[in-house]
């Protein structure tokens, strides 16, 4: 961290401008919004500043720069267009300590004013340090845009609210339960929109419902395939609330990485073939959490309901009696697909697509052999790796032609992504000899082809570099059979 960041309480402070041109006087602004008590040092000044004399809003200080005036002030700004009087103004702060910001001159400066999007009492600095004020700027509309206009507002009604609820309840924890679910839910949204009588009724009903601090909640939620950046926004927002997060472990960390601070995150590892968690210790966990009153995510690789047995764990909350929700997420073979320039369906080559597992539970039907060789139809076998050429062999008796595009897409969506294109009878010598790893699924039609030409994902470049293991020894990018 280059710089401290720091909210100043100026409030009656003395503070100097030294310069009275435009610049000094946008200064003389800011640190008059702020309640400063502000002199200004120049020979000559603006007459918007004379007229905030006129005021009694500020004093004047006619004459050359006098360093004299440095040590009874708090903070000193250099708003002059003469570099050497900046200079010797910043030489005299820091002689006198105390802090001076030069306009346009920030290796002189020893703070600088960041960008703010000011939703008083909320208030939103950004700096990038002086290395690139546009930049800086740039994230500031974007907050801006995101930001309601009555943040404000919303910061003050809370506010109004706190001892009332402090009242109510008596310990942290639930009372940051309690604003938490105030503040993302329909209350805040009145007062967003205005309608603050509204939000006051439902505050006083919400205070009196003696239930509301205490009930749990369960979100069921999709990670997508890896690629941090892949999440939804729902299951963003959800992760920044959930006091426990419940995740798979092939969750990748840079998911992970949006869990709120506090949150207590537990893994319930299941990977194919590896050791894990029963899916009946899961469900109770799952279900003993919420029903303690905790807010609880329940992590998922790509989308709960595809092969994530999301569907019986929601079925254990509903048989309990207790709240839920399902957010969807992006499924491997769609990640997958997309990343390695593969589109699952494709105009001319393949109108349907048909999602298979490689690994069957004991109570399973066998798989529809038939089904998955259709022509015209693109097959998506997740945990295949392991029974490939099995699996191979059983799509080409059904009918599948040995020539047919495949491609195995490992540790799709993150950066070490590796594709391997064959054809459906070789395949599995292709993938055993670039020595794939998974998680990996399996692609079988005619659209596996497509990536070498719309394949467009180079390993090694997704957003969740910093998370993802170490790259292959031997990438192979889309489109670049071994
Ligand atoms: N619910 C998950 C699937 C869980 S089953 C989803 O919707 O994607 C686990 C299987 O998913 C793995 O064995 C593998 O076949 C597939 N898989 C998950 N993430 C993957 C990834 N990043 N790349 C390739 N396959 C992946």
């Amino acid at each position: 961290m280059n710089l401290f960041p720091l909210f100043a309480d100026l409030k009656g402070r003395p503070c100097l401008v030294v310069g009275g041109g435009e610049v000094a006087r946008r200064k003389v602004d800011l640190l008059l919004k702020a309640g400063a008590q502000v002199t200004v040092n120049a020979p000559d000044f603006a007459a918007a500043i004379t007229a905030l004399a006129a005021a009694g809003r500020l004093r004047l200080q006619a004459g050359a720069f006098d360093p004299a005036l440095v040590p009874q002030h708090w903070l000193v700004v250099a708003a002059t267009s003469d570099g050497a009087v900046n200079r010797a103004v910043a030489a005299a702060a820091e002689a006198a300590t105390r802090f001076c910001n030069v306009v346009d001159g920030p290796g002189d400066s020893s703070f600088i004013s960041p960008s703010v999007v000011d939703r008083s009492p909320i208030i939103v600095a950004v700096s990038s340090g002086g290395e690139s004020p546009v930049l800086a700027r740039l994230v500031r509309q974007e907050l801006e845009r995101l930001l309601p206009a009555r943040l404000g507002e919303l910061a003050g009604w809370a506010g109004r609210w706190r001892t009332a609820v402090r009242a109510r309840f008596p310990t942290v924890d639930d009372r940051r339960r309690f604003w938490e679910r105030v503040l993302a839910g329909p209350l805040a949204r009145h007062v967003l929109a205005g309608r603050t009588g509204d939000a006051d009724t439902d505050m006083q009903s919400a205070l009196a419902d003696s239930g509301h601090a205490t009930a749990g909640e369960a979100w069921l939620v999709g990670a997508g395939p890896g690629d941090p950046e892949l999440l939804t926004l729902k299951g963003f927002q959800i992760l920044q609330q959930a006091e426990v997060v419940l995740h798979d472990r092939l969750v990748s960390p840079g998911v992970l990485a949006y869990a709120r601070r506090d949150a207590e995150l537990i893994e319930v590892g299941k990977t194919g073939g590896g050791p894990s968690t029963s899916q009946a210790t899961i469900n109770e966990l799952l279900v003993s959490r919420v029903r303690a009153g905790q807010r609880v995510c329940r992590l998922k690789g790509g989308d709960p309901f595809v092969f994530g047995r999301g569907g019986e764990e929601a079925a254990a909350l509903a048989a309990a009696g207790l709240p839920f929700q399902v957010v969807p997420g992006i499924t491997a073979a769609l990640g997958c697909g997309a990343y390695a320039g593969i589109p699952v369906t494709h105009r001319g080559l393949a109108t349907a697509v048909v999602l298979a597992t490689g690994e069957l539970a004991a109570d399973s039907p066998a798989p529809d052999w038939p089904l998955l060789a259709r022509p015209g139809s693109t097959a998506v076998i997740y945990m295949a790796t392991r029974k490939l050429a099995d699996v191979a062999a059983s799509l080409i008796a059904a009918g599948r032609p040995a020539g047919t595009p495949a491609a195995v897409v490992a540790a799709g969506t993150l950066p070490s992504q590796q594709v391997v294109r064959a054809t459906l009878g070789t395949l599995a010598a292709a993938v055993a000899h670039a020595g794939l790893t998974p998680p990996a699924v399996l692609i079988v039609g005619e659209v596996a082809d497509l990536a070498a030409t719309i394949g467009w994902f180079t390993p090694g470049t997704a957003a969740g570099c910093d998370n993802d293991p170490a790259p292959p020894s031997n990438p192979t990018g889309p489109g670049s059979p071994p």
